[in-house]
């Protein structure tokens, strides 16, 4: 007789909402992890980062839940299959589960739920990975919002404690199933490679949010911002205690997290933008050039722009890339070079380390002007005027391009002034029709 919980994106043991409901309860729980062969199927690159950093941290909840006497089930297989398996192998009363907003993951689910259903077993789902979910905020006559500044008010306005406060998981860690530790599978066993790669530190959290508000936008500074994102992705940090660290240390900070929170509100309420919709239809009937070695270029950091340059080089290195230069690369590919921004969301899509559909899908959008609450289609950013604002000592440029100043770098891939002027007629004559 076991209750399982199942772990996705919520890669730990403290202060996680459905685990400590499913160890209150005193059935032992039978913690498990499936490598979904759907998802890793999907995955070309077979060094990806985040399934080296998901099987990191499944090392390191396997070495917490060895030292209780327990130990994680590492599957791998498609999750009906690996859920069928389960059920026969042991008498299971209950499964747990935190929600996930992704149009997949609801459908994942809703099969799984069936399954559980005809077996007589219930599964029981919470919210963890936000503060605010689905419909929790939402404008006086019950749509949702569609402008963050309005969002973010309600969402202040309905914290308190209750929201913030940190689920004790502690108190009932006797519960856990007792069992020989496993060893988790190598990434090898799913045809998937280990990576040397050092992944973000969580440690220095609360030094950097002393200074983010002076520091967040320049990418040449180090440390300048959390990198918490793929932390916050997958759940090696709890999204209660960093909002409480945000309130005590950093407003800017807490709105970043909220933005997090809009667009997976977004997603949740117009689950069609993950699916390639330009939020404002009327974007859809922009005729982008599509250029393919162009699009080649950007992908390898060689359009001659060294701001855009620098940040696609960082990408391709680390699976990160600073927001500034997000912005900047993003508005560079739809403008300057009028390729589709579902060409650049699925590139970035490949490469973050930090990658979230949500957030993805909104950054695109709202560079190429298609997304809630975007850029206007007319503020095309100008690379120069970038750097000199954001990269003044051309710290991060060199960091990231160190032959810049050799005859060898290209020259602009197109010319800023003519670029800008044929963005707005091409966007123009979409928008007018
Ligand atoms: P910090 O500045 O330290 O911010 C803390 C956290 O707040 C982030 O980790 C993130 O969870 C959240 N956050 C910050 N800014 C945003 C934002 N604009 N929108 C949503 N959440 C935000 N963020 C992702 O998490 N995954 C993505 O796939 C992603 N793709 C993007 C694509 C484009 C084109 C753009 C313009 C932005 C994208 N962002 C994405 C948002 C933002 O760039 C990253 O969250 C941020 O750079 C991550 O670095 P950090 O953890 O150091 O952020």
């Amino acid at each position: 007789r076991v209750n399982i919980f199942w772990f996705r994106r919520d890669l730990r043991l403290h202060d996680n909402a459905a685990l400590y409901y499913s160890l209150k309860e005193g059935t032992p729980v039978l913690p498990i992890f499936i490598f979904d062969k759907y998802i890793l199927d999907k995955l070309e690159d077979k060094a990806d980062r985040r399934v080296a950093f998901i099987h990191s941290a499944l090392e390191e909840l396997q070495q917490q839940l060895s030292s209780l006497g327990s130990s994680l089930l590492v599957l791998y297989g498609f999750p009906k299959d690996v859920f069928n398996q389960l059920i026969s192998t042991y008498t299971i009363e209950k499964v747990y589960t935190n929600h996930d907003y992704e149009p997949y993951a609801g459908e994942r689910d809703g099969e799984i739920d069936n399954l559980l259903q005809s077996n007589s077993i219930p599964l029981l789902t919470s919210k963890d990975q936000v503060i605010f979910e689905k419909g929790e905020i939402l404008k006086d006559d019950g749509s949702p919002y569609t402008v963050f500044t309005p969002y973010s008010r309600k969402w202040k306005a309905a914290l308190n404690n209750f929201f913030l406060s940190s689920y004790p998981n502690e108190k009932y860690f006797q519960n856990f199933y007792k069992t020989e530790p496993h060893a988790v599978p190598k990434l090898e066993t799913f045809g998937f490679k280990k990576l040397t790669h050092p992944f973000p530190s969580k440690s220095l959290v609360e030094e950097i949010l002393k200074k983010y508000s002076d520091t967040r936008d320049f990418p040449g500074v180090e440390n300048g911002t959390s990198r918490l994102g793929v932390h916050l992705r997958f759940g090696t940090v709890s999204i209660r205690e960093l909002a409480k660290t945000a309130i005590s240390l950093n407003d800017t900070y807490l709105n970043e997290l909220i933005w997090r929170e809009f667009y997976q509100m977004i997603l949740w309420h117009f689950p069609e933008v993950g699916q390639g919709r330009a939020f404002k239809e009327e974007y859809d009937k922009i005729e982008w050039r599509n250029n393919e070695a162009e699009f080649e270029k950007w992908c390898k950091g060689m359009t001659g722009y060294p701001i855009v340059d620098a940040g696609i080089r960082e990408l391709n290195a680390t699976g990160f890339m600073h927001n500034r230069v997000r912005m900047v690369v993003a508005s560079f590919l739809t403008k300057h070079l009028l390729i589709d921004w579902r060409w650049g969301e699925a590139y970035f899509a490949a490469k973050l380390l930090d990658y979230e559909l949500a957030s993805n899908n909104g950054g695109w959008q709202w560079a190429a002007g298609s997304g809630c609450d975007a850029a206007p289609f007319f503020r095309i950013f100008n690379p120069h005027l970038q750097t000199i604002k954001f990269d003044k000592g051309l710290d991060y440029i060199k960091k990231w391009i160190p032959e810049l100043n050799e005859f060898t770098y290209p020259q602009p891939i197109v010319d800023h002034e003519f670029a800008r002027k044929r963005a707005l007629e091409v966007y123009g004559k979409a928008l007018k029709k």
